[in-house]
């Protein structure tokens, strides 16, 4: 099975020349520099015309910084050039096209993330979506691809960062790529394929654990390519660790480029390290995401070992209820033989990681993976309300009376009911939270209201994922 070509990579940049990328490369790290690297910006700023000689010292040529200010965001104040503000700036309009296409890309991966084969799943990825579109913050959903399946290739992560927002147990287990884990391994893609068709290709190889780990991890991804027609993005925090690895990853990018890498920078002398390491070409499908600085500690999840860090203390302001869990599907690793149905959420006591556990299971073969599969589909997602389901607003949902109907509101949304005369009689019903979906329409027939209506209206709150979730971990969100 292949992808549609119009989520490909590799498809949306093909209209850009060698020279073109070439020059895009070192655009990126000139911004990589001037995000990332203070004293570099400073003399930057100071000296623009005669900044060359600091520019090639970071592997940096070709570059005029004097076109590509304008993009160099200084806070959030500052509105964003547009196409025509940059018509003089060649520089500046190649890499705010290829801002753009990135971000058209990704735009289109999460669309295509609630088209399975399966209509159930469908339903409940959108309605888990939902919920997040209106529990979670703008920063979170713009960045949450919601995937469908994501595989571990080991149990655990060797580097035990401190910030670690998914918490990785120590590394206990890698799975090598024997003749019989290879046999699995393609056998577990198939079924996932089966049940989730090419919404696979929105997955990765790594999730509470770190590639460089696994010394077989590219013969995974490539069996992975072969079988959907697109190798899933590698992240990385330990990119200098294993340099072999990571030239082997680097060329194989190159080789099949569907998509992005992304190396996850810790300190700004490991910015500088991975400068002096590779060349600018070399990272042009490596976004360095620049873990150190101010912006992205404020925007870092408060989840797993992260909980409860000093980020505030330092005095930065930070996103509660930010969630790295980008999933909404199947959570498999290979090396423990275990299989997770998650969502993403606001990380909490009861979700400390950021996503709720909807039910989970264990396989020892692909059959029994496809059989877990096919009965979690058929009994974990719902496409309406059972008649014995107690009806209640989400927790973190404040409920309010309307002139004409109810308002459900938290931090981030405010979700109005109104313009049917029964709504204010059934909001009260359902916040109180205790009668189930047959007592709800009893009430509700003692009003002499239209059933079926109030049958649209509540099977319409539990689409959108107003309504408490009963399968997540918890037993409400
Ligand atoms: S942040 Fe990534 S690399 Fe660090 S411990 Fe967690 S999973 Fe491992």
């Amino acid at each position: 099975m292949a992808l549609s070509s119009s989520l490909l990579y590799q498809d949306y940049i093909k209209g850009t020349s060698p020279d073109e990328l070439k020059i895009i490369a070192n655009i990126k790290r000139f911004f990589e520099c001037m995000t990332g690297d203070p004293e570099f910006r400073a003399e930057v700023e100071s000296n623009m015309s005669g900044c060359g000689p600091l520019l090639e010292s970071r592997g940096v040529f070709g570059v005029d910084p004097t076109q590509l200010m304008a993009l160099f965001s200084r806070g959030s104040s500052e509105a964003e050039p547009s196409e025509s503000d940059l018509q003089d700036k060649p520089q500046g309009l190649l890499w705010y096209r290829w801002c753009k296409t990135h971000e058209e890309l990704r735009r289109a991966w999460r669309k295509r993330s609630d088209g399975t084969p399966n209509k159930r799943f469908n339903q409940w990825h959108r309605r888990q979506v939902n919920r997040c579109g209106s529990q979670l913050g703008n920063l979170t959903n713009e960045q949450l691809i919601h995937a469908t399946v994501v595989f571990e290739l080991t149990q655990g992560c060797s580097l035990q960062c401190p910030f670690c927002g998914l918490a990785a147990e120590p590394l206990k287990k890698v799975f090598p790529y024997t003749k019989e884990n290879a046999r699995l391994w393609r056998e577990v893609l198939d079924v996932s394929v089966k049940h989730l068709g090419d919404t696979v290709g929105t997955g990765v190889c790594y999730w509470a654990t770190d590639p460089t780990d696994n010394p077989d991890y590219l013969k995974f991804v490539a069996d992975y390519g072969q079988k959907t027609g697109f190798y899933p993005q590698t992240t990385t925090s330990a990119p200098l660790r294993k340099l072999q690895w990571t030239q082997d990853l680097l060329g194989f990018r190159r080789q099949h480029n569907t998509s992005v890498d992304r190396f996850s920078v810790l300190s700004l002398d490991g910015l500088r390290r991975i400068h002096k390491t590779f060349s600018a070409e070399e990272l042009l499908f490596t976004q360095l995401v620049l873990q150190y600085i101010d912006v992205m500690k404020k925007a870092m999840a408060r989840s797993g070992r992260n909980r409860h860090s000093e980020v505030e203390q330092e005095g930065l302001e930070t996103f509660k209820d930010h969630t790295i869990a980008c999933v909404t599907g199947y959570l498999i690793n290979m090396a423990k033989g275990t299989v997770r149905l998650i969502s993403p959420c606001p990380p909490s006591e009861i979700a400390p990681l950021g996503y709720l556990v909807h039910t989970e299971g264990r396989f020892s073969n692909a059959g029994e993976l496809d059989e877990f599969i096919a009965e979690t589909m058929e009994n974990c997602m719902p496409e309406h309300c059972g008649s014995e389901d107690i009806l209640s607003f989400r927790c973190d949902l404040q409920y309010g009376v309307l002139a004409n109907g109810f308002q459900l509101s938290n931090e981030y949304k405010s979700h109005k009911v109104e313009g049917k005369p029964y709504l204010i009689k059934l909001g009260g019903l359902i916040s109180g939270g205790d009668l189930t979906f047959s007592q709800v329409l009893e009430e509700m027939s003692k009003e002499s209201a239209d059933i079926l209506a109030v049958i649209t209206t509540i099977q319409k709150l539990f689409s959108q994922g107003l309504l408490a979730d009963k399968t997540a971990c918890g037993g409400r969100v």
